[in-house]
């Protein structure tokens, strides 16, 4: 695939261009109403220190995690735990093995997500990898300092709780999900 080049962006705090630095922020939809608090800054970027002094950061957060979990049937990911600082998913890697119906099998490399609350954001981790090490990264950039202090919280923790990728693709009912989603891909394709 060839790369784009990246349109200008600049920071919706302090206007300065970004260049890509690893904590260069892109704001995600949250699903809110015209009227809402955050309504204006889906779509927009900021550069890393505004991001981590931003008062609306950890609102922003908790919302985008919400947001995630509204409609889950769009997707093949399933929540296996959520609290009031993060949530994990388990996204079921899968295949159509048949168009009519639609059917769904499990396939490929199962991925844990975990969703940070403090920033809205999420590290993926190979479903395998889950537990062994502390993550050091998010999609190969370095962590933010929010999340930084977000993993020194809760990892412990986490890790304790499902210590291996199998507990937390024990806590997922894989059947459950594909069927969810293929009845969904189905309607879907139904309106076109
Ligand atoms: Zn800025």
């Amino acid at each position: 695939m060839a790369k784009r080049r990246a349109p200008k962006r600049h920071c919706a705090i302090c206007s300065k261009d970004l260049f890509g630095f690893d904590d260069d922020m892109e704001l995600r939809a949250l699903g809110v109403s015209p009227d809402h608090e955050l309504a204006a800054f889906p779509g927009q970027f900021m550069c890393g220190p505004c991001f981590e002094s931003w008062p609306l950061r950890e609102q922003y957060g908790r919302r985008r995690v919400e947001h995630i979990q509204e409609r889950p049937e769009t997707t093949t990911r399933a929540p296996v735990h959520s609290d009031e600082n993060c949530l994990i998913q388990v996204e079921v890697k899968a295949e159509t093995a048949s168009w009519k119906p639609v059917k769904l099998v499990p396939q490929g490399q199962h991925l844990a997500i975990l969703w940070l609350a403090t920033s809205g954001t999420d590290i993926v981790i190979p479903l395998e990898e889950w537990g062994k090490e502390r993550p050091i990264q998010r999609e190969e950039k370095r962590l933010r300092n929010c999340e930084e202090s977000a993993l020194d919280q809760i990892w412990n923790g986490l890790v304790q709780r499902f210590p291996s990728g199998a507990d937390l693709w024990a806590a997922v009912d894989v059947e459950d999900v594909l069927e969810r989603h293929a009845r969904w891909l189905e309607r879907d394709r139904g309106k076109s």
